[in-house]
Parts: C-alpha cells; sequence; structure tokens
C-alpha cells in the first residue's frame, strides 16, 4: 500500500477512535439517540473527518442500520443492548468500527462471544488466508460461548469511498476458498445473538444510498439526488440529513420515487428474526504479514 493512501486510513481510524471513546461515555439512559448521532456526527467533521455514512445506534433486536430519524423521540433505557457503528473516512478512505454496550450490566455474554471472536480474527488474518477458514473460525469462538452467529451478516472489504467492497466474510462459516489479498482492507465486524441468528429487513428505512441518477419527477425529488450527486457521492446517507427539503410526507413520496426508480438503494434496519438481542464488534484491519488495526491504538 502507498505512503500516503495507508496515512489517510490511520488518519480516519484515529479519528474514530476518539469518537468512539466518546460515544462510549455517553452511553446512558436517558440519553436521546437523536442527539447522540448529531453529535458523534459533529465530532468527526470538527476532526477533520468526514462522514462514511449516518452513524448507526441500533437497540436490542434491531443488529444494524437503525440511524436516528428526523425529531426521532427514541431514548436510551437501562438493559437496552446499544450497538455504535462509527464511519469515518479522509479522502474516502474508510474506518469503520463498532462496539456494544449493555446498559447497567458490566458485562454481558453476546458482547463478550462478538470481541473475542473478532479478537481471534485479528491474531489468525494474514494474506493467503481463506473466507473458509476466516468464517469458519468466526463461527467456532462465537459458537464456543452458547450464542449464535447472526449468519446473513458479514465483515466486508472497504475500498476508495466505498463502503462494501468485493469481499465478503460471513459471521457463519461458508466453504469458500477465496483468498484475503495482501493489502486488502476489511471492517471485519461479528454480530452475535440469542436467538436462531438471521437477521430480515424492518422498518422504517432511514439509510439510502445513490446507484445512478436518472430523471424524476418530483421536485423533492429532484433536490434529494442533486444532493446525493454532489455532496453524499457514493457513500450511505441519512433520511435525517433530509431535513428541510420538504415536508415529511413530500420527502417520503420522494424518497419512494428515487427508490422505485433504482436511483437510491435502501438500507432498511436489520432486525434478528426471532426478536432476540444482537450484539456487533467491529474493526478496520489492513491485511499484511504484522496486520494494522486502524481502529484502535
Ligand atoms: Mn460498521
Ligand atoms: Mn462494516
Amino acid at each position: 500500500m502507498e505512503k500516503e493512501i495507508l496515512e489517510k486510513y490511520e488518519k480516519a481510524g484515529k479519528i474514530n477512535q476518539e469518537v468512539k471513546m466518546f460515544a462510549r461515555e455517553q452511553l446512558k439512559p436517558g440519553v436521546k439517540v437523536l442527539d447522540l448521532a448529531e453529535k458523534i456526527e459533529k465530532m468527526i467533521i470538527d476532526k477533520g473527518g468526514g462522514i462514511a455514512f449516518p452513524v448507526n445506534i441500533s437497540l436490542n433486536d434491531i443488529a444494524a442500520h437503525y440511524t436516528p430519524d428526523i425529531d426521532d423521540t427514541l431514548t436510551l433505557k437501562d438493559g437496552d443492548l446499544v450497538k455504535v457503528d462509527i464511519g469515518v473516512h479522509v479522502d474516502g478512505f474508510i474506518a469503520d468500527s463498532a462496539f456494544s454496550v449493555r446498559l447497567g450490566e458490566k458485562s454481558d455474554i453476546l458482547i463478550k462471544a462478538a470481541e473475542d471472536a473478532l479478537e481471534q480474527f485479528i491474531k489468525e488474518i494474514r494474506p493467503g488466508k481463506t473466507v473458509d477458514e476466516m468464517s469458519k473460525l468466526i463461527e467456532d469462538v462465537v459458537m464456543s460461548y452458547g450464542v449464535n452467529p447472526v449468519r446473513n451478516l458479514a465483515g466486508h472489504s472497504l475500498e476508495e469511498y466505498t463502503q462494501h467492497g468485493g469481499l465478503s466474510i460471513p459471521n457463519g462459516h461458508i466453504p469458500s476458498k477465496e483468498e484475503i489479498k495482501e493489502g486488502q482492507v476489511l471492517g471485519m465486524e461479528v454480530f452475535t445473538t440469542h436467538g436462531e441468528g438471521l437477521v430480515k429487513e424492518s422498518f422504517p428505512t432511514l439509510i439510502y444510498m445513490l446507484i445512478q441518477p436518472k430523471p424524476v419527477r418530483l421536485r423533492e425529488s429532484r433536490k434529494i439526488l442533486q444532493l446525493a450527486v454532489d455532496k453524499f457521492k457514493t457513500l450511505p446517507f441519512a433520511r435525517r440529513w433530509l431535513k428541510g427539503i420538504g415536508s415529511t410526507v413530500m420527502l417520503q413520496l420522494a424518497l419512494k420515487e428515487l427508490v422505485d426508480r433504482e436511483v437510491l438503494i435502501e438500507y432498511p434496519p436489520l432486525r434478528e428474526r426471532s426478536n432476540s438481542l444482537t450484539a456487533q464488534a467491529e474493526e478496520t484491519i489492513i491485511v499484511l504479514d504484522k496486520p494494522i488495526i486502524t481502529t484502535r491504538s
């Protein structure tokens, strides 16, 4: 990897670490998720980073892809299993990292299992390892805790301005001989649950991403498209960031038009199928003979 690119990955990682530390301190019963999200995203910008994706703050059986809506009233409460997933980029080079906390508890077996599986992954990952070996490792470590991995979620490669690159490393074992290559950058994430270990799409959708610009009919749709092209580019964005485009109803109609026309793709919240608690751990890893974990020191 070129030195300049490595430095950008490391800078994004450093900002991500600082923001995570701040976010962890903020997690308390009574905190409004909307306020927390806005503080986190502001901090990323203030520290000189770009927001790689809307901060995900997903509770309990929602594994991922929840970010607060405009005027969201959701508030943290005792016992919540909170996942905070933060994306920072520097010139398109992304640091993607997540942690989980169980409010009111010192420890939680789901969080331990996810963190340990990620830890073992970090110990073992080298250029040339296969998806077969690494997905089996994740599954084995998670199941040794007597809990399940979420089999239809996966770690993924990160590419310039691309949150989900071509490589996928599922949380459940798949016998793929695909090799993980030197210099590849992974957002390696592990999800655990007491449930059956599958997520399904839920609602409402709060996160979108541009696929390709096309002519659209509604004035609000054209405004959103303009913003996507000029500002969000190929990175995901939050419905919350579109506040001011129009009324709630018009915003919803415009987003529907954009999705129906395949201008935008939607990322609905992912809920565990048996409505069981889920935990997540994620770090960004540059795969080298001596791997670099950009998102922790
Ligand atoms: Mn993530
Ligand atoms: Mn990720």
